[in-house]
């Protein structure tokens, strides 16, 4: 990426990277503990004298053992490795394969049961849509965790302390916070995203559970926010997400009470939020607004 970045900037290459499927090994320093390798979607990789956490695998195993090279290198004393992910996407957990024997896998209880009823479903999902994620996706494997959790679980990673969170649903059912203590660095999934419209996944969480999510995640106090599919930011993005959802709820909701359809209000204010959010660059609120009338 580094000549990527001399030729065309650091936020068009990020954007850039952000649409690739292979990963690179380059990262990102976002915070002391905490590295990213940006692409889709991001992979979060934190470091303690001890143990390595990375959250999210990448699509398929060889970029989880892109990863893991990545994380070789970072810290080449450490011998113990968590992985975690954040949904149980294909792009966010189906390269798990590609991870060293040993690797300790961890995910909440409630991601791990959407990975038993939907995995391989997305996984066959992802693999039809282009020649390169039928190839990445090959030889996917989707093992059980070695640790499951219900609502938080804490790691010492030597001088560093995290915690593996789950709050409730919001872009899935069972979305994972991580959260690394000495840094206050979030890395959010899609629960917090930097300007992207929010996405609820088929029967995932609801607008109001997400909202309820977002109060909780407010209280970590975040300084930094590492999200999986755009930029990293500082904390403020977590009250920029909250804003942006009651928002939509609000007018989506007025609009209903009026007998709007769901269709003609999302295309009403996706027009209006264009102008509200001018530099949330994909303003595609149908999706959403659809949500906000089923709940
Ligand atoms: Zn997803
Ligand atoms: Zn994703």
């Amino acid at each position: 990426m580094t000549k990527l970045l001399f030729l065309i900037g650091f936020a068009a290459a990020m954007a850039w990277a952000q649409n690739q499927s292979v990963l690179g090994e380059d990262t990102v320093k976002v915070s002391d503990h905490v590295w990213a390798i940006m692409g889709f979607p991001n992979i979060g990789i934190i470091v303690g004298n001890r143990a390595t956490l990375v959250v999210d695998t990448g699509l398929g195993p060889r970029n989880g053992a892109t990863v893991a090279r990545v994380v070789a290198k970072l810290a080449p004393g450490n011998q113990k490795l968590f992985l975690t992910t954040t949904h149980f996407h294909p792009e966010h957990a189906a390269g798990e394969g590609g991870f060293p024997a040993g690797t300790i896998l961890i995910r909440d209880a409630v991601q791990q049961q959407e990975m038993e009823l939907h995995g391989q479903e997305m996984v066959d999902l992802f693999a039809s849509r282009t020649a390169q994620q039928r190839e990445l996706l090959a030889n996917a494997t989707l093992r059980a965790p070695d640790v499951t959790f219900d609502t938080e679980l804490k790691l010492d990673l030597g001088g560093v302390t995290v915690r593996l969170l789950w709050f409730g649903g919001a872009h899935t059912k069972g979305d994972e916070l991580t959260f690394v203590e000495p840094d206050r660095t979030l890395i959010s999934g899609d629960v917090v995203q930097n300007k992207v419209v929010p996405n609820i996944f088929r029967e995932g969480g609801t607008p109001s559970s997400w909202l309820a999510v977002l109060d909780k995640v407010a209280a970590l106090n975040a300084l930094h926010v590492l999200p999986d599919h755009s930029a990293p930011g500082d904390g403020s993005m977590v009250a920029l997400e909250k804003t942006f959802i009651s928002d939509l709820r609000d007018s989506a909701l007025e609009l209903k009470k009026q007998g709007v359809t769901a269709d003609d209000a999302g295309k009403q204010l996706g027009a209006e939020f264009k102008t509200k959010y001018p530099d949330w660059p994909n303003m595609n609120v149908t999706g959403f607004v659809r949500s906000i009338y089923a709940e």
